[in-house]
């Protein structure tokens, strides 16, 4: 087993409107040999040989793993931080063990193109997410930067839309 246990730290970013923390993970174990590994099975959205990193999409959240430390860039509270780390833990853990039936990946799926989210905002510039259009929200929900359901003019269909879009990592946490 290559990690068995964390210990998480939360970091509030400074701009008063921000409605969600982040999360850093310190694991008890280093996961840089997992990483091409991992990178197969859950599908990198970037990745990098020195220093090792891979960042994943999760949700439409940013996760980066890098050697010693899981870095989460938005979670409501402590418990979603919980249930996202154990998901991790088991993929890597899970993917360690089944390394040799695994062909490792150091490619990288491309990124949701801003276009395509456009298309599913409701594109009132209403400014109700904090940023001044829906462009601007989109670029940032392309980047990983925010939820796209920190808009909430967004109508059903459209939300599960965006969801689909975003999601490459199985949502099983
Ligand atoms: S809240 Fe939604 S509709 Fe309003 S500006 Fe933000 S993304 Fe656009």
């Amino acid at each position: 087993m290559l990690v068995e246990g964390y210990r998480q730290e939360f970091w509030l970013p400074p701009n008063p409107r921000a409605k969600h923390r982040r999360c850093y993970a310190h694991l008890d174990g280093d996961i840089a040999e997992v990483l091409p590994y991992l990178n197969t099975v859950l599908g990198g959205y970037q990745y990098y040989r020195n220093p090792p990193r891979l960042a994943l999409k999760f949700q439409a959240r940013l996760i980066t793993l890098y050697p010693q430390m899981i870095a989460i860039n938005m979670v409501d509270d402590e418990a979603e931080a919980e249930k996202i780390l154990l998901w991790l833990k088991r993929e890597i853990n899970n993917t360690w063990k089944n390394r040799s039936a695994i062909k490792p990946s150091f490619e990288v799926s491309p990124k949701p193109r801003v276009l395509d989210i456009l298309k599913l905002l409701p594109k009132d510039n209403c400014q109700e997410c904090g940023l001044p259009t829906c462009l601007v929200f989109a670029v940032q929900v392309s980047e990983g930067a925010r939820l796209y359901n920190d808009c909430p003019k967004l109508d059903p269909l459209s939300r599960s839309k965006l969801k689909e879009c975003l999601n490459p990592c199985p949502p099983t946490a």
